[in-house]
């Protein structure tokens, strides 16, 4: 069977999200869209995780009307990349938040908490939980793993391996992130990212895998392409559309070209803000 998933978004206990992220209105916006497994974002927080075990269980997901919940949490290493976490079930949420807390300042209180650890070291507590992690929107110029790290080695070290899928993020698609012969063998993942329930933002982009029925196990054989499992489709934005495509003054938006952004040394020739680079061009570095 085809499943349509979206596997990270935010809980109204992340930073800047609206307090209508809760998972009847959050399941409701799924429906609507024709997403039946979304991720539950957020899933180490206490309070999220304490709503999300009141749903009942369906073989590691819980459900909420038509729509399914897989535990799943975005956190942000000590190089402020940000890594996406999926997890077979609320035990091992619990298991891995208890692991993580001696290494967070704010793991009770931001839903994607900071961590003062490396990606690998991160990588290491989600496989002892028995989950699966790769980079989270991987190109991306502020918390992409590719702004800060040449490659997936770089950043999860001897874990690099283990590694099954990146985040494309909506200022990239499949067409940019085949050019980085790393990525050969992994699965792409188009999610929303999504901080509100309204429906131009969850779902607004998402995945279609085979599977043979709704279960953590058969999500994460499809994310590893295993037994015939797979995805068979990412639906996302034109990257040309996403606010982090182009190379770009972060004040006053004025596009620049890479060797632009060089010969400027970062500064903006209008504003004198900071320019950025944009994914596109960090992908033709990295390509
Ligand atoms: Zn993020
Ligand atoms: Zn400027």
């Amino acid at each position: 069977m085809l499943v349509n998933l979206d596997l990270h978004i935010h809980s109204r206990y992340s930073m800047a999200v609206s307090g209508d992220m809760e998972l009847g209105q959050i399941a409701k916006g799924a429906a609507h869209k024709g997403v039946k497994i979304v991720g539950t974002g957020d899933c180490l927080h206490p309070l999220w995780l304490e709503s999300i075990k009141k749903l009942p269980e369906d073989d590691g997901l819980r459900r909420q009307g038509d729509t399914l919940f897989l535990l799943s949490v975005e956190v942000e290493d000590s190089r402020r990349v940000h890594h996406l976490i999926l997890l077979p079930d609320t035990g091992k949420a619990e298991e891995l938040a208890e692991g993580f807390s001696p290494h967070s300042g704010n793991l009770h209180q931001d839903g994607r908490p900071r961590l003062h650890m490396s990606g690998a070291q991160i990588a290491d507590l989600v496989f002892e939980a028995e989950g699966l992690i790769g980079p989270a929107h991987a190109f991306t110029p502020w918390t992409g793993m590719y702004a800060y790290h040449r490659s997936l080695s770089e950043c999860y070290q001897e874990k690099a391996d283990r590694i099954r899928f990146i985040e494309l993020g909506l200022s990239a698609d499949s067409d940019y992130a085949d050019r980085i012969a790393e990525l050969s063998d992994k699965t792409f993942l188009s999610n929303s990212d999504a901080h509100s329930p309204r429906t131009n933002k969850l779902a607004r982009e998402f995945n279609q895998m085979e599977v043979e029925g709704c279960s953590y196990r058969e999500i994460a054989l499809a994310i590893c392409r295993e037994k015939g499992r797979g995805p068979t489709l990412n639906a996302g934005f034109f990257p040309g559309e996403g606010k982090y495509n182009r190379t770009a003054c972060t004040r006053c938006f004025h596009h620049f070209s890479a060797k632009e952004m060089n010969d400027l040394m970062g500064r903006c020739s209008h504003c004198q803000g900071q320019i950025k680079l944009g994914v596109a061009d960090r992908i033709d570095l990295l390509a």
